[in-house]
């Protein structure tokens, strides 16, 4: 049997991401593939049942899907966005979201972000409000969350669904309460990169059993049919079509891969956050560069950004990318892009600006000491080499 070959992987690259797998999620594929129902089935119920105590929130529903973009797909349907219609979100954004509208059949609005956030600027969100905007998207940006209060009290003012992407704060509280527990829709992805991961995975979260019906119907090519029968790893003999559906379902094997994730989510969870204190607390003090602005209490970190002058970022990523230091860039805005950049949008001067000065630095869950301090002491080597 070939084997993977572990040294093709240069030893001492430090990579952008690194998910934590380990011998509990190796078991787990194991035990999934060994029950022999490999489509959706039992360990995609207990996955749901699992997220829905996680998450808590009075009588939320949960469903799993395949991915976050279909789980983003699925939240504009249910706030019924359709063709015509339009959807404000951040130009600052995921690719997925902006396809999620275009395959709801709608258009994307594009608007600008908090400076101190990244994340949507609701005074600029009113600007762009227009008859035909049905929904918001909000997204909770690395290790930063939006002022959930203030767009709860929007949507209300203006008569819209929120959609909030939680893709980066799975796990992260926000006065007090745990994402997915208060939103409208909210919306989480388990890729292969995320906080934890089902391999490729999304869920969706919702108040009422009525979405939570079309969401079962839609994510299975639109079969209406008792769960019960699914989730008891076996078929139901009869079924109805009643609306659109997609292949959008999760599969047992990566809901075991999850399973296994949350069981170490606190660890998971307590390393990023104690790893991204330790980056702020050291380069925080290098006046060039701009960490983000918190203190993490309250926060499961997904990503570590910094903003560093426009003209010396791509020079940075180069020298870091010659020590060994793999580093991103999340993201091009929107309005850079092809499809989006004759969208309508409002006045975009953060998004520009941060566009062109943010990049992200490697975090990992469990990551050593030796390997931040790596990563820091070439950071500072870099600025204090150059004279600004
Ligand atoms: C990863 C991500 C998505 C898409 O999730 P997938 O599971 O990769 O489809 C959507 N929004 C944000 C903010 C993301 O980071």
């Amino acid at each position: 049997m070939q084997r993977l070959n572990q040294n093709s992987l240069q030893q001492d690259v430090i990579p952008l991401f690194k998910p934590l797998i380990e011998r509990d999620e190796l078991d787990a594929a194991r035990m999934a593939l060994e029950l022999g129902w490999l489509g959706m089935g039992s360990l995609v119920a207990s996955f749901e049942e699992q997220l829905k105590s996680f998450i808590g929130g009075d009588g939320r529903h949960v469903a799993a899907v395949s991915t976050g973009h279909a789980a983003l797909h699925l939240g504009l349907l249910l706030a019924g966005v359709g063709p015509g219609d339009e959807v404000v979100t951040a130009s600052f954004n995921n690719a997925a979201d902006f396809q999620a509208i275009l395959a709801a059949g709608a258009e994307p609005v594009l608007c600008d972000i908090d400076d101190r956030s990244l994340c949507i600027d609701l005074d600029q969100a009113e600007r762009v409000l227009s008859p035909r905007v049905k929904a918001i998207i909000v997204m909770d940006y690395d290790c930063m969350l939006c002022d959930h209060a203030r767009v709860a009290q929007f949507a209300t003012a203006h008569g819209l669904r929120v959609v909030h992407d939680a893709a980066h704060s799975f796990g992260s509280r926000y006065q007090g309460k745990t994402i997915g527990s208060f939103s409208d829709l909210t919306v989480f992805s388990f890729d292969p990169i995320k906080t934890i991961t089902c391999i490729d995975g999304g869920a969706i979260v919702m108040r009422s059993e009525e979405e939570l019906r079309r969401v079962h119907a839609m994510r299975l090519l639109g079969m209406t049919q008792p769960m019960e029968a699914l989730y008891a790893n076996s078929r139901a003999s009869t079924y109805d079509i009643e609306a659109i559906g997609f292949r959008y379902h999760m599969a047992n094997l990566h809901a075991a891969v999850g399973l296994a994730q949350l069981a170490k989510f606190d660890t998971i969870s307590e390393s990023r956050r104690r790893a991204c204190r330790y980056y702020n607390q050291h380069l925080g003090k290098i006046s060039e560069i701009r960490v983000p602005l918190t203190d993490f209490e309250d926060i499961t970190p997904f990503l570590y950004y910094i903003r560093v002058p426009s003209r010396r970022r791509d020079a940075l990523r180069g020298d870091l990318q010659d020590h060994g230091i793999e580093t991103g860039v999340h993201w091009q805005p929107a309005h850079w892009l092809t499809r989006f950049k004759n969208c309508r949008r409002g006045d975009l001067t953060t998004t520009d600006a941060v566009g062109t000065e943010i990049m992200s630095l490697p975090l990992h869950s469990n990551m050593s000491v030796e390997t931040l301090d790596r990563v820091i002491d070439k950071v500072t080597r870099f600025f204090a080499g150059s004279g600004g």
